[in-house]
């Protein structure tokens, strides 16, 4: 789209547009007018610098009518205090010619204030979740004319452990209402969340802009299971004068950990790990200590990366392949950055074949594929998540027969897995010596 004249838009905004030297709408901003305008629900996915705010608070200025009412019609939901500060100052600007009222709510300061801010009465109110909710048991708020929501960094938000104050406050609201959501990332939790609150949504998605492509390298490798994963990323990971600044994605709080664990018994303070059930604390000084290179290895989850300032990383790690395309390419855009070159590594299984090539879709060329390395050793051992079903054979309310192919596989993974935790079978295979048992079975494998 050339310029904001395409969108039929207000003088009053035209007016802010050209105050704010804005020349035409960002590619979230173009996609997103005509679908919040039409009143449908919708997902956006795109990160901060894309212009989103904006993307959103255009159609709805451009719809919210002059009224001098007290109660709010237009609820922003954001995970921090910092970002209520931002968006209220946003909406400022944009809203400059058409005096609309914004009110923002955030704790940590007096609720007494905003509880009066609010009676004066306004339009749109920002708050993050905890306060807002706290405001609403309270009665300062009426949420009766609110209708249209829109919850900006769901994937934070729900990281945060906010979900029990959103499913409240979404329940309070007029079920009549438009629901608007962002998130950088996709995830299963948010997955779960738009499922419970929207009615057929409209995904509207923009990729990292200005992903430098052409300064990464890309290459993937097929790797059947997690542990041979971790096995291959060892590997990899020795070659410290190639990988010296590495960030390693994975999908989840319990990945990161189970990985963390196993690359800490060979790196130790190489290495660090971030999620959001580590202390702040701790976040901190692991990213401070990453940034200073004293930490050469970080193991992230997508969302604690975010907006995490880090730079010449060498090396992206992909040890998981993104559900959502647009995730991969916000991983890897972290490095090759500022003229640099970088390289991305995506670890794929089987399963995850379909996602790989989504990503390869998405970007229009194909990852180079690389040999797995023969000196890696390929593990047996499954993770919990990897590992078949059970069927509960003996639950009166399971109907399903069970045939003999179930057993037979059933006693194949038990002879394979041999449980125990992964430090066990590392210390067998480099540190315990052989035992007098070993040494007899070797000799007579050697026929002396
Ligand atoms: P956001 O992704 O909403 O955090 O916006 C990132 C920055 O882009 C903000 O500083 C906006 O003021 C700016 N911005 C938003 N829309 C446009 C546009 N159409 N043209 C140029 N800059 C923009």
């Amino acid at each position: 789209m050339e310029s904001f004249n395409e969108l039929n838009i207000s003088k009053q905004l035209q007016y802010a547009i050209t105050d704010l030297g804005f020349e035409k709408p960002t590619p979230i901003q173009a996609q997103s007018f005509s679908v919040i305008m039409s009143g449908a629900d919708m997902v956006g996915i795109a990160q901060t610098g894309t212009g989103k705010t904006f993307a959103y608070m255009l159609p709805i200025l451009q719809d919210l009518k002059f009224s001098k009412q007290v109660h709010p019609r237009v609820m922003v939901l954001v995970p921090t205090r910092e970002l209520v500060l931002q968006v209220v100052e946003e909406i400022e600007k944009f809203g400059k010619y058409s005096s609309v009222r914004v009110v923002g709510i955030y704790g940590g300061t007096n609720i007494n204030n905003q509880k009066e801010a609010v009676a004066k009465g306004t339009d749109i109110i920002v708050a993050t979740p905890g306060r807002l909710y706290d405001l609403i048991i309270s009665r300062a708020i009426q949420l009766k004319s609110i209708k249209k929501v829109v919850i900006d960094e769901v994937d934070v938000m729900l990281d945060l452990g906010f979900r029990f104050q959103l499913t409240n406050i979404l329940e309070l609201l007029p079920t009549k209402r438009q629901n608007i959501m962002f998130s950088a990332t996709m995830t299963e939790e948010v997955n779960v969340f738009i499922h419970d609150f929207f009615v057929g949504p409209t995904t509207v998605s923009v990729a990292v802009s200005g992903t430098p492509l052409e300064n990464i390298s890309q290459y993937t490798y097929a790797v059947p299971n997690f542990y041979t994963k971790a096995n291959l990323l060892k590997h990899l990971l020795q070659k410290e004068s190639d990988f010296k600044k590495v960030l390693v994605f994975v999908p989840n709080k319990k990945s990161a950990d189970l990985l963390f664990e196993i690359l800490d018994e060979f790196f130790g303070s190489e290495v660090a790990v971030i999620h959001s059930n580590k202390t702040q604390n701790y976040r901190i000084r692991s990213i401070e200590n990453f940034n200073t290179e004293k930490t050469r290895i970080l193991v992230t989850t997508d969302v604690m990366a975010r907006g995490l300032d880090l730079d010449k990383i060498s090396h992206v790690i992909n040890f998981d392949v993104p559900n959502f395309p647009e995730n991969y390419m916000h991983r890897i855009g972290r490095t090759g950055r500022a003229e640099q070159e970088g390289t991305a590594i995506l670890l794929y299984t089987e399963k995850e074949k379909d996602a790989k090539e989504a990503i390869e879709t998405l970007m229009g060329l194909k990852i180079e594929e690389l040999g797995f390395p023969s000196e890696v050793e390929i593990s047996k051992q499954l993770t919990y998540e990897e590992q078949p079903q059970v069927v509960e054979i003996n639950n009166p309310n399971n109907t399903e027969e069970v045939g003999p192919a179930f057993h037979e596989k059933k006693e194949k993974n038990q002879k394979e897995n041999q449980g125990g935790s992964y430090k066990r079978i590392i210390k067998q295979k480099y540190k315990k010596p052989l035992t007098r048992g070993d040494k007899i079975y070797n000799k007579k494998k050697r026929g002396k």
